[in-house]
Parts: C-alpha cells; structure tokens; sequence
C-alpha cells in the first residue's frame, strides 16, 4: 500500500474560473442542496438578538459593502484587507466583498494584542483593516504601528464618540452610488493561482507565516465535504449532515476550521448558523437550548465541558444531532463518555490543516459514532501516504508521517521560499503529522512531528516565543515544548538557561528564581494572546540540548517536560 485514496470519489467538477464569494452567492453548483434563491430557513442568526439574516439580505449588503469600500479608498485587485474580529453576522458579509472587488482577505485573532495584530498587517501589507469594537483600542495601537492611517479602519458596529466609518454606512453608500466597480469573472483556471485569503500558520517549523490560498482550494474543500455528505444512503433522521438544520458558529471565523468548515461549507449545505461572538460554555447551551441546535461543531476542550460540567444536565440539549469535533486530538475515552451523554447523537471527528485548506479526513457517513481516537476518514479527492523516517511509504496501521494531495491545499507560504520547499513538495503536503491510517480510510493521529503546540485548538508556534523570550536580558538560551495537559490539550513551558548576570543574581539571593519566573511568564502574558502564556511555567536548565551541528533537541526537553508532568 503506497497511496490510499479517500473513499466516495471522483469529485464532482470544482469551478476554477470563479471567486469564492461568486461560489457562494451567485451560483448553483451540483454539489449544493439546495439553491440559494430556493432555501426558505435563514442563512444566519445573530445569537444575542435572534435577528434572522436571509440569503437575499445577505447578497444585497455585500454588494453594497464592496461598493461602498471601493468607492472609497478604491480597494481593488489583489489588495489585502485584515479582518480583526470576533464572530459576527456581517462577517461573511466583509469577506465576500472584500472578494466582490478581486481583493484578499486576511483574517486575525481578536484577542491578538498589539505587536500581533501589526505583525500580520505588515507582513501582508494590509491597506484596510475591518474592526469589532471590542478590539478597537489594540486595532488603533497596531495599525500606527503598522503605518496605516486612521481612516482605514471600519467598524463592525459604531463606538460612542468615534468618528470610524461603520459596515452599516458603508453598505448604504455603497447602494447609494453608482457601480465603482466591475466584478470580473476569472479566466479559465485563474482561480487556481489568484490568492483568496491568506491565513496564518507556523507550519513546521519556525514563526507563524501567511499561508497563500486561491479561490480554487476553499471552493474545492466545500465541494470535496459536500459530495461526502451527498453520498449518505441513510433515513434522513440518521444522517449527520441535513440542509436545515441549525448549526452553532461559536468556534472563530479568522481560523481555517471556521472559516472554510463552519462558515462556508455550513451555509453552502443550507444550514443556519447561529453566530455566537464569544465562547461561553453556559451561554453556549443556552443556545443551544433557545436555537434547537443540531450541529455542534466544537474542539476538545469544549467536548470536555459538555462530558463534565454540571450545568448541562440543567438545559435541554435534546435537539443536538450531530457534534463534530476538530483542531486538536480528542481521546478515545471522552468519545465513549460523550457518547454516553448524548446517546441520540451522532459524533465525529474531523482532522485539518491551514495549508491543506482545512479538511482531510471527516466523519464517516454510516457510523453513528466514530471510532474512538480516529480523526475521521479521508475525504473524496484525499490521496495520502504515511512516509516513515527512511522515505519508506508505511502499511496500514503503521505510523509514518501524513503526506497528501488534492485540489484543495494551499499553494505556499507568502515570501518564504525555504518554509515552502520543506512543506509543499511536488504537489503533495508534508503535514508534520505521525498518523496511521487503517483498511477503511480512517486516520488516528499518533503524534506531532512539527514544532508547533495546539492549545486549546489554537496554534503557538515555539519559535514565537523562544524569539521574544531571547530578547529579554536574563535569557541566554531557550526552549518551549508543550505540556499535556486535559483541559487545553498542552500548554507552554519554557526551559530557559539563564544569561551570566542572571545566574550571579541567584547565586547570590535564591529568591531572585522565583522573581526571574515571573518576571518571564509577565514578559510573555503583556505582549502574547492568552493561550500563548507560559501557563505550564518557567523551568531553568544549564544548557539547552542541540545537536553538534547546533540543531534544538526539542524532544528531549519535551519527554523532560512530560516525565516532569507525570511526576507532579
Ligand atoms: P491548524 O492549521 O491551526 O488547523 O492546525 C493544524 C494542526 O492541528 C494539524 O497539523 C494537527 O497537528 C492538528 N489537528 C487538527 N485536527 C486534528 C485532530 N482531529 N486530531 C489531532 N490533531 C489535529
């Protein structure tokens, strides 16, 4: 066995000549349901209010956002325009006409603190910047520092006292003024290349990269999870996937499993997303009571909740059909016991990737529940091999390294040749993923063979905080592994070896340790997103292990960390 194939193919015919947001809105693909124009459940509904969103009402403010945008500051093709917000009903909305005027979306964590957010604007070259007003002030901070002017930034929602052009205004100028724009159609196969977002990742190795997307590979995605879910022979009440249905969106829009699963591969198969701006768990099955959720689509440390928190026997979770859970691994126990708690529910897992264009493998459509520790099976259009350590391609139920093809991974990572030569290899995707893959398609994810550290489903990338932490004066070297942990998956430790002047000060005070922790922990938590503190500590060794030819031998500071864990 060289290659395995996912199962349920060949894929219905994938457009290369349109946008996404052509796809989306003016289109009706084979693949689709049912028509936009023909579906009578609402595309959206705002959680707080319960303000239903239609199709049509969906359509008009996006073509009256892209013309209000271009008439303005003249937006056009292959501009960057950053989108730095929670979940919200006009998200959708900015993406698509951000890709109505040919442009590109970059998408940002709305708890990124300043230097963050400026990071991914300078890298991209963002020329607008779309603001949740809760995010405001640190918006503000890293687009001065990213030399964007002022009167860049669009509000989601107006702020008291601010003079910021909002959504809502530019949607009625826009359809208020002439057309100041002309959408094109793209040329046969232009869809392929012409970039639609560029999203971040740190791959395998290093800082976290913009990772180039065309139009092509998210369309491609929702087709290949489309043509699965077009494939269940089941009674309608047994199938995963039913146009309809309610669908929560409480996992964010700005990362792939969002953008690509929830909100584009939902709303394509006629679901209603219910678009929840933050995570709260007891908010969350309040919702879910209030909305008659049927689709959860969540991360393990949500499924850990619903396994173990008091407050779910107090609400009605009756109408849960279907909970799918990715970004990170989810253990076999806590599929048995969420398997126990919702009895009448179908559970699966899905595994993705920013850089595969987000789903590999998905629920299998006959099991009810999947295999406990599998991350779904292989979708159609998937090829895989499992490459051992010699370049070998391993058997079945072997580990080996996740390599794949297929029409939706993402083409590069912008302006870093090297990162992109190691990971996007003749056509096929080095995914830094130890996997075994079985008889039927299914993937279990045995270990991470890449840097990165999944907490809570979101990445950090050690590279990121070994780089800051070297700046700090008492630091002469340093490694950060991940500590598992139940709740958030792992969580960061730092092994620091400490600078000369450091270590004469704890000589001479022993106190002076516990001061330099916290002090290192500070200098992370004042300028890093919560899940990227040092949570599990700071931990001083004399050296940092390397190799001879100087290379970090993270391993062994990570089976450290876990002997570390294991022995409390
Ligand atoms: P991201 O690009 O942020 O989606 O992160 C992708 C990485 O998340 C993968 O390469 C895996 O390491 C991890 N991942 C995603 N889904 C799963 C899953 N179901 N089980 C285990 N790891 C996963």
């Amino acid at each position: 066995m060289s290659e395995i194939h996912g199962p349920g193919g060949p894929v219905p015919h994938i457009p290369d000549d349109v946008t996404v947001v052509q796809f989306m809105l003016d289109m009706n693909h084979e693949s689709r349901p049912v028509a936009p124009s023909a579906q009578t459940n609402p595309w959206l509904i705002e959680d707080a209010t319960g303000r239903m969103i239609s199709y049509a009402e969906i359509r008009s403010r996006t073509q009256g956002l892209a013309n209000g945008i271009s008439s303005r500051w003249r937006i056009s093709e292959d501009d960057v325009v950053c989108i730095f917000s929670p979940n919200h009903v006009d998200y959708p909305v900015a993406v698509w006409a951000v890709h109505r005027l040919g442009a590109i979306v970059t998408a940002a964590n709305p708890a990124y603190m300043a230097g963050e957010l400026e990071y991914q604007l300078t890298t991209t070259k963002a020329k607008l910047l779309f603001v949740h007003p809760w995010s405001y002030e640190v918006a503000t901070d890293a687009a001065r520092a990213a030399g964007l002017a002022p009167d860049r930034i669009v509000l989601f929602d107006s702020l008291p006292n601010n003079s910021c052009v909002t959504i809502q205004q530019l949607v009625e100028e826009g359809h208020s003024k002439p057309p100041s724009f002309t959408e094109r159609r793209l040329n046969p196969g232009e869809g392929k290349t012409k970039l639609a977002f560029l999203s971040f990742s740190s791959g395998t190795t290093g800082r976290p990269k913009a990772v180039c997307i065309p139009h092509y590979t998210p369309i491609a995605n929702v087709i290949q999870m489309s043509h699965l879910a077009n494939l269940q022979t089941l009674p309608w009440e047994e199938r995963k996937w039913r146009p309809g249905d309610a669908a929560i969106a409480v996992l964010p829009f700005f990362h792939i499993y969002g953008l690509v699963v929830i909100m584009h591969f939902s709303i394509f198969y006629a679901l209603t997303l219910v678009v929840v701006p933050k995570f709260n768990f007891v908010d969350m099955l309040k919702s879910i009571e209030r909305y008659r959720i049927n689709q959860l689509s969540v991360v393990p440390p949500m499924i850990l909740l619903l396994c173990k928190h008091p407050a779910v026997k107090q609400h009605d979770l009756s109408s849960v059909h279907m909970i799918m859970c990715g970004a990170a691994p989810l253990s076999a126990e806590l599929t048995w016991r969420l398997a126990e708690i919702f009895p009448r529910a179908r559970i699966g897992q899905g595994y993705g990737m920013t850089e595969a264009c987000t789903t590999v493998s998905f629920p299998q459509n006959e099991q009810k529940v999947c295999t406990p520790g599998s991350a779904g099976r292989l979708i159609p259009g998937i090829i895989a091999r499992v490459v051992q350590p010699d370049g070998s391609h391993a058997g079945y139920n072997k580990p080996g390294q996740l390599v794949v093809k297929g029409p939706a991974l993402a083409l590069r990572y912008l302006n870093n040749e090297e990162a992109t030569k190691e990971t996007f290899v003749d056509g096929w995707l080095y995914t830094g993923d130890e996997v075994m893959i079985n008889e039927s398609a299914e993937v279990f994810v045995v270990d991470r063979i890449k840097e990165l550290l999944k907490v809570k489903g979101f990445q950090v990338a050690p590279a990121e905080l070994e780089g800051h932490l070297l700046d700090h004066p008492d630091v002469s070297d340093v490694c950060v592994v991940g500590v598992p942990d139940d709740y958030s998956g792992e969580l960061p430790l730092a092994f620091v070896a400490l600078s000369p002047n450091a270590l004469e000060r704890v000589k001479k005070d022993p106190g002076e340790a516990e001061r330099i922790k916290a002090t290192l922990m500070k200098h992370v938590s004042d300028t890093k997103v919560h899940y990227k503190r040092l949570a599990a500590g700071v931990e001083f060794v004399d050296v940092i292990p390397k190799n001879p030819s100087g290379k970090l031998l993270r391993r062994v500071l990570r089976d450290r960390a876990k002997e570390m864990k294991e022995q409390g």
